[in-house]
């Protein structure tokens, strides 16, 4: 279609752009469980009791009057100039990631793999996507993965308004509420085509930029074998792999891919997990 070859297209004329932009940039994550003191919560555990309950001490401790010392407004991210590349921490962890989903034929199928394998991965779906299979988002919440912010229609950001990206990214935060639970912590923007009003506005809406390390390069339709090397030989510690679970094209290279190399990343000792941010 017509549509699908201009939208590989300005993704190839990106994907330069945004390696371009990953030189040089540290990570900010926190990874694996107990590294931090920070780190008010682990991700939740899979299961029905998953969504973890607002943790009533802490409000307890907040003055309900004037008397008191000043009460705190919670934290926002900072304003970001780049957005966060790869996971910080010791240990071998990695994060896989998904995105432009939900799908109603491929998502089940990478989440079927998730679960055999007991592995949580992160998940940044389109609004637009979202609304149509909100049952797969509560899915995700269930079984522990992270759902992030992809905007709605996927679009260039960086061609839009500042109320349209507004837009883009509020619509897609509402729809995620709804039907996963809590709002996301973490957006990405599509085709990684980031800018400061994109940055300012994640901000705004309490959520951190994250982006990749390792481009699978499904979207290429380059074979199982090949999606398979690439995330492979880009295996390390701290590493976020980029994988697609929709966008118009057929995804079972990348659930096939996935049922190949994460047993092996297993095997070779590595715990793939989900963000983690540093003061929530
Ligand atoms: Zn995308």
């Amino acid at each position: 279609m017509q549509k699908d070859q201009l939208f590989t297209r300005r993704r190839a004329l990106l994907a330069g752009a945004a390696a371009v932009g990953a030189v040089g940039t540290t990570g900010l994550l926190l990874s694996g469980p107990g590294q931090s003191a920070h780190v008010r919560h682990a991700a939740p555990a899979p299961g029905p009791q998953a969504r973890p309950a607002p943790n009533s001490s802490v409000y307890r401790l907040q003055p309900l009057t004037g008397d008191g010392p000043p009460r705190v407004a919670p934290a926002r991210p900072p304003v970001r100039r780049e957005p966060i590349l790869r996971m910080s921490g010791r240990g071998r962890h990695m994060l896989l990631t998904f995105d432009d989903g939900p799908d109603p034929e491929y998502t089940p199928l990478i989440l079927d793999t998730l679960a055999l394998y007991d592995v949580r991965a992160t998940f940044f779906v389109c609004g637009g996507m979202a609304e149509r299979s909100p049952h797969l988002l509560s899915r995700m919440a269930d079984e522990g993965h992270v759902v992030g912010n992809h905007t709605w229609s996927h679009p260039l950001l960086t061609q839009l308004r500042r109320a349209q990206i507004r837009s883009e990214m509020e619509r897609t935060c509402e729809v995620i509420e709804e039907a996963y639970g809590e709002r996301p912590r973490w957006f990405r923007a599509p085709y990684g085509a980031w800018n400061r009003a994109v940055f300012q506005l994640g901000s705004e809406l309490d959520m951190e930029p994250l982006a990749w390390t390792v481009d699978s390069l499904d979207w290429t339709d380059p074979g199982t074998s090949a999606i398979v090397d690439t995330v492979e030989h880009g295996a390390a510690p701290g590493v976020v792999v980029l994988s697609h679970d929709a966008g118009g094209y057929d995804r079972m290279q990348t659930v096939k891919a996935l049922r190949r190399y994460l047993p092996q990343l297993l095997d070779d000792g590595y715990h793939l997990t989900v963000p983690r941010r540093a003061s929530v």
